[in-house]
């Protein structure tokens, strides 16, 4: 099969969202995918920044990793944060729950994961912090 990894840390400021979603959409360019797709990547990818920084860290310090894995015609990104962490990760990924309604947040950013890739996990501990885990398929072309 074959592989190939990337491995990125960054620090939870927003301006990075810009440069964590244009290098996932790099590395991801080497399968040849569609402008649709390398759409969906950026999307999902600035959604899970996003929230690291927002809510992960609240706004402060800390530090964000962004690893890509391509297995053959599928690609995989994790975004991890080890901020406050997620105490209910079920209600959390509902579609339009937020903690942070009075921040003008919609609770659409995990209904843009889900439904921009093909497959979504989010491993969540409460003052450890979380990780998001998105994968999608590629097509042949
Ligand atoms: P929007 O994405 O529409 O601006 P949102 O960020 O609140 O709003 P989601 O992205 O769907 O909506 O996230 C839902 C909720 O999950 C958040 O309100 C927050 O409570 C929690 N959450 C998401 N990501 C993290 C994270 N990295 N760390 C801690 N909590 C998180
Ligand atoms: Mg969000």
């Amino acid at each position: 099969m074959y592989t190939n990894h990337m491995h990125l840390e960054f620090d939870s400021k927003s301006e990075n969202e810009r440069f964590a979603r244009v290098t996932a959409a790099a590395f991801a360019t080497q399968l040849d995918p569609i402008m649709e797709e390398i759409s969906d990547i950026k999307t999902a990818i600035s959604e899970a920044v996003t929230n690291a920084i927002v809510h992960g860290y609240e706004g402060g310090e800390g530090t964000i990793y962004l690893d890509g894995e391509i297995k053959d015609r599928e690609i995989m990104f994790v975004v991890r944060d080890e901020g406050v962490g997620i105490t209910d990760v079920k209600k959390a990924m509902e579609p339009l729950f937020t903690t942070k309604p009075e921040e003008e947040r919609a609770g659409m950013g995990f209904m843009f994961m889900e439904a921009f890739m093909d497959d979504l996990q989010v491993e969540s501990e409460p003052g450890k912090g979380t990780a998001v885990i998105m994968t999608k398929k590629i097509a042949e072309r």
